[in-house]
């Protein structure tokens, strides 16, 4: 699996889109997502027209969920066969991961991360997919721990979703960053869950909490970021010795990409400049880890790689120079908490896997342009 992943999901036109009249100006073709723009040519409907001005983004996957009728329609299973299944087999293997939902509020981020009772997402699939573990992938262990902890980033201060916290001031926690180990939520709690039921108690219990107790936020989830971490220990033998691999699995949920834009925060300066700061250095982090996979790939053959950064086997991002080519360029993880917490999950030996979810229709369309430049340059 190469280092970052891009996926592109399109939802179904909502009820106020279809009461809009709302004409879809979003298309998929295999790994192409077409968006055409209407303000160019004013012609609705009828099939597409080369004369009209199309912008096409290519990416690892894309998904249409428009339309459960149409043959191409991804539903969740599709999706967590693709995105889930490479999560866990990551994870079997001792890879630290981060999957990030990312686009505008109402796109479709919650659905593909949490899903709906009826309709269950990634979250919960990869937690089952943990607990009936019949792999494929790689010899089973001799047993297996797993931990989870639910935290929410606001305003660039964390709350813990699995804990009760003052109501008046929930986002007191603080990053903290070991030598060793690496960044840390100073007091969050961690959970130790034996199976999938007890997972699901604990993402309901978070979900439920995301929601009510930030009283004094205004429709919380869509300005705040939520990550769901579980920590995969495998107890293994290895030339007869007792060791242990262990993972990460970080499930982010992002706050609306809307908030990016400068615009859209005139009124609320601080938290306006928090989340788009957090968005813009996770994609410029992002970014720049395509960017020095790409020249590792290209430089592997040269053996002077020499490796700084934290000492974590897993994740510690290789900066060192490679004699005779150009140094990696350097990634600002500490720009924002985000990025800071997530260090050891982004670059180096982890995997990174981006949803970028869009909706299908003509008002739309400024949103889900800039939703595809951004998951494009995380390329
Ligand atoms: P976000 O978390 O990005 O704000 P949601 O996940 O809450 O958006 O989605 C908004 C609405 O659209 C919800 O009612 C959700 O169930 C629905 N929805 C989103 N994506 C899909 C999809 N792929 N298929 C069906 N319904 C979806
Ligand atoms: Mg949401």
């Amino acid at each position: 699996m190469a280092n970052v992943k891009v996926a592109v999901r399109v939802r179904p036109l909502s009820k106020r889109e279809n009461a809009e009249e709302g004409r879809i100006i979003v298309e998929v073709d295999n790994k192409m997502a077409k968006v055409r723009n209407i303000k160019v040519d004013n012609r609705l409907d009828g099939p597409w027209d080369s004369r009209e001005k199309i912008v096409a983004f290519s990416f690892d996957y894309c998904y249409w969920s428009v339309d459960p009728e149409d043959p191409k329609y991804a539903s969740q299973e599709v999706v967590f066969q693709d995105l889930g299944t490479s999560v866990l087999s990551g994870a079997f293997k001792g890879y630290n991961i981060c999957l990030f939902a990312y686009g505008q509020t109402g796109s479709g981020k919650t659905y593909t991360m949490m899903g709906t009772p009826a309709s269950i997402g990634l979250t919960p699939r990869i937690c089952e997919g943990l607990f009936s573990r019949e792999d494929d992938y790689s010899e089973q262990p001799a047993s297996c721990r797993v931990e989870v902890s639910f935290l929410e980033i606001y305003n660039e201060r964390v709350r813990d979703l699995l804990k009760q916290s003052d109501h008046k001031k929930p986002y007191t926690l603080r990053v903290r960053e070991h030598p060793e180990t690496g960044p840390y939520v100073q007091g969050l709690s961690q959970h130790l869950v034996t199976d999938y039921k007890q997972v699901v108690g604990l993402l309901e219990e978070g979900i439920a909490k995301r929601i009510t107790a930030a009283t004094h936020i205004h429709d919380a989830s869509s300005r705040s970021h939520a990550i769901f971490t579980i920590h995969y220990t495998q107890a293994i033998l290895e030339n007869n010795l007792p060791s242990e691999i262990a993972s990460k699995i970080n499930l982010v949920d992002l706050a609306g990409s809307e908030r990016a834009d400068p615009s859209y925060c005139k009124d609320r300066i601080t938290e306006g400049a928090n989340i788009n700061k957090s968005l813009v250095t996770l994609g410029i982090v992002i970014s720049t880890l395509a960017q020095n996979s790409q020249m590792f790939s290209s430089c592997q053959s040269i053996n002077s790689i020499t490796s700084e950064g934290d000492s974590s086997p897993v994740g510690s991002h290789t900066t060192g120079s490679v004699s005779g080519t150009r140094r990696q360029a350097y990634i600002p993880y500490r720009d924002s908490i985000l990025t800071w917490l997530l260090k050891d999950s982004l670059g180096g030996n982890s995997k990174t896997i981006m949803v970028a979810t869009i909706s299908p229709a003509s008002s739309s369309y400024n949103e889900t342009m800039s939703t595809l430049r951004y998951a494009s340059n995380a390329k």
